[in-house]
């Protein structure tokens, strides 16, 4: 008997992607042949040889032709994205474009983000000018007014926006010694000035950056304070510089409370430009009952980057700014008359019915598994390789304002093209900053005997557990639940001292942040925000990556109480493992101050080179933390609004002033604030 086949089908769905379908058809032959194929039918013009095959694509493509694993189609999709629009064995750049007139040719690197040209270009445009900033002020602006309306026509997206401004730039700064030389007075004039920070104690800024970059496209001028500015530097340098708008920017919760002070500030120093409220933390319902009222001239929620836009030129057109003011005070009002009803359904239940409503677990039926390595564990410049397959990509596409899901998304017929390229960047700058080693990655974990008691956990040194080394406080929920659901606490999941179980409490800092400054220096010495803003990201994925890896190594080794687990990336990525890692400052504990004991017991920032802000932000800014239970029944869980008792008991469990606890829980606070 004889085998002959049409190879094509197998790679059909590949259609475009070239040099994966061509894998997959050596990939097939080199197996079917051995296997006693005879026959098969290919373009043998355009196969790759099996040996020359990349390692990952090929190890990908035979798991899917080999039915190697169960995720394997999951797999190849994800890398299969770096290779579209690649080489494969023909294709020639289209350069067309390039016998166009110069302004167009400006148009189309500027549209299509290819900074090749942009010199020679630019410098062809100066000759031809009588002044430099004509150049500027001419095609350059004309091309960026195209990606701007491209963009708010939902025709370009971010990071293609972001590579615009990336060429935008290098073509200015080519200009600006010409411009200084003829003593030109002043930049071209722009629709405006904003002033933007990361408040103080806050040191996240992809999204800031973001705003800012695509600000600038649209033809706003941009002072970028950075992160973790305190009030008077925003303010002195809005005065000074004259600035249409102030921006603000955070994301962990304690940079509300900073906002609301700038606010106040501004409104006692008599500013009139409007305030800019934007980051994760931040929300329209906040922006309106707390921000606003502080601050008469006017607050403007916006939502992500490209809301900016938009508000920006509402505001700095004068025949819109009423209008669109009015329209932002009206909303203002009816959030905070819909916070003030809804209050009435704030806690519903008083500190001790809750308790006595606990969940409650049968501990003489279940024996906590002893860590197998308790104590401290370090780890130094771990193998970054060691955390790729760990990487949830999808948040990385959120940070880009792509929404739906990974891998899907790459193949979206609205935004898949730029989501591909965009996916294809982020894995070529992973494979440079592993072979070239941007990055260090630390860690610390620790595995310690613990007892809860009532909502704290007591941890303890050794197993004598005769003394608390630290004692962690939770917070339970007061909020109305439907009959049988208990009033959760992370405490209820560790063993009570009375039961006489021995349990225990794990705890880890990671962060894949170490060197990143220089890197991120580089990319904007060379007005490269695309890379900067790129690299950030990728460093989140890999701490992220970093704290999925380190559970899993603490789940089968170091604790152990789950040896024989093996979950594919997506069922890590769904939490199917045993077992959480609340993380302090998030919905099952949301108070950052927590971080304090953590870092205590861990000494984090010797062990891990983290350190914490005054706000309790991780820096490097792409760090993870949190706490380990192990618990079958430990889940995640939001414990929401409640009420003055607990937060009374709570600060005193903690030694702090009850005004001062109520600063730090006010997103929590199902009350008004003893304190104003
Ligand atoms: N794969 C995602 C994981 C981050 S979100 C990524 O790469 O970005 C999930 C993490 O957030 C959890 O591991 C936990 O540390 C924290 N988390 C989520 N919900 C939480 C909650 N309700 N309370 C406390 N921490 C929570």
């Amino acid at each position: 008997m004889l085998v002959s086949g049409g190879v094509s089908n197998v790679s059909f769905s590949f259609r475009g992607n070239d040099p994966v379908r061509e894998a997959m058809h050596s990939v097939f032959l080199y197996h079917a042949i051995a296997a006693g194929m005879d026959l098969g039918i290919v373009n043998a013009g355009q196969l790759a040889i099996y040996e020359e095959i990349g390692r990952e694509l090929r190890d990908a493509v035979e798991d899917v032709i080999l039915n190697r694993r169960a995720d394997a189609t999951e797999r190849l999709l994800q890398i299969a994205a770096q290779f579209k629009g690649e080489a494969g064995t023909k294709r020639k750049e289209d350069l067309e474009w390039r016998s166009l007139p110069v302004a167009k040719r400006l148009e189309h690197s500027l549209v299509k983000g290819i900074d090749d040209y942009i010199i020679e270009d630019t410098e062809e445009a100066r000759l031809t000018f009588e002044r430099p900033l004509q150049v500027i002020e001419g095609p350059l602006m004309d091309g960026m007014n195209v990606v701007g309306d491209l963009f708010g026509t939902g025709k370009m997206f971010l990071p293609q926006v972001v590579k615009s401004a990336r060429v935008m730039k290098r073509a200015v700064a080519h200009l600006v010694p010409f411009i200084e030389k003829t003593k030109e007075s002043g930049a071209p004039r722009s629709h405006g000035r904003l002033v933007i920070a990361t408040v103080k104690g806050d040191v996240h800024d992809i999204g800031k950056n973001i705003v800012g970059v695509v600000l600038q496209c649209n033809n706003f001028e941009v002072i970028d304070l950075g992160v973790m500015v305190p009030c008077e530097k925003i303010l002195e340098t809005a005065r000074r510089e004259n600035a249409d708008f102030i921006g603000l920017s955070g994301l962990i919760t304690p940079s509300l409370d900073e906002m609301v002070h700038v606010a106040k500030e501004m409104q006692r120093q008599n500013f009139e430009v409007p305030l800019l409220i934007g980051g994760a933390t931040t929300s329209p319902a906040h922006t309106s009952v707390r921000i606003a009222p502080q601050y008469r001239p006017g607050v403007v929620y916006v939502k992500d980057a490209s809301r900016s836009v938009g508000v920006c030129q509402s505001l700095a057109t004068p025949s819109q700014r009423a209008a669109f003011m009015a329209k932002v005070n009206e909303d203002h009002e009816r959030r905070r008359e819909q916070h003030a009803g809804k209050k009435l359904k704030g806690p519903e239940l008083g500190l001790a019915q809750a308790r006595a409503n606990r969940r409650r677990i049968d501990w003489a039926a279940h024996t906590p598994t002893p860590p197998r390595v308790p104590g401290i564990h370090r780890f130094d410049d771990y193998p970054l390789r060691e955390l790729l397959g760990y990487i949830d990509w999808m948040p990385f596409f959120n940070a880009w304002e792509f929404t739906g899901k990974f891998p899907e998304v790459l193949s979206d017929p609205k935004v898949g093209e730029a989501a591909s390229n965009l996916y294809a960047d982020a894995r070529r700058m992973l494979k440079q900053l592993i072979g070239e080693r941007w990055l260090k990655v630390r860690a610390v974990v620790g595995l310690f005997p613990a007892n809860s008691l009532g909502d704290d956990v007591e941890v303890y040194a050794d197993e004598q557990r005769a003394t608390a080394v630290l004692t962690v406080s939770f917070l339970r929920q007061q909020k109305g639940k439907a009959a049988g659901q208990p009033h959760e606490c992370l405490a209820d999941y560790v063993a009570p001292k009375s039961s006489g179980v021995r349990d225990y409490l794990g705890a880890f800092a990671v962060t894949a942040g170490i060197g990143i400054e220089e890197h991120v220096a580089r990319f904007e010495r060379a007005h490269d925000d695309y890379s900067s803003i790129m690299l950030k990201a990728l460093a989140d994925r890999l701490a992220e990556a970093g704290a999925e890896h380190f559970h899993e190594r603490v789940r089968r080794e170091l604790w152990g109480y789950a040896p024989r687990e093996a979950l594919t990336n997506q069922q890590l990525i769904q939490e199917e493992y045993r077992g959480i890692r609340p993380a302090p400052g998030y919905p099952a504990c949301p108070d950052h101050r927590e971080k304090a004991k953590l870092w205590r017991l861990l000494d984090a920032e010797r062990n891990a080179g983290i350190r914490l802000t005054e706000s309790y932000a991780m820096y490097p800014t792409a760090a993870v933390s949190g706490w380990y239970l192990a618990h079958p029944d430990a889940h995640y869980f939001a414990v929401g609004k409640i009420d003055r008792d607990q937060v009374q008991d709570y600060a005193r469990r903690n030694g702090v002033a009850l005004e001062e606890m109520e600063k730090w829980l006010s997103p929590n606070l199902g009350y008004e604030a003893t304190a104003t």
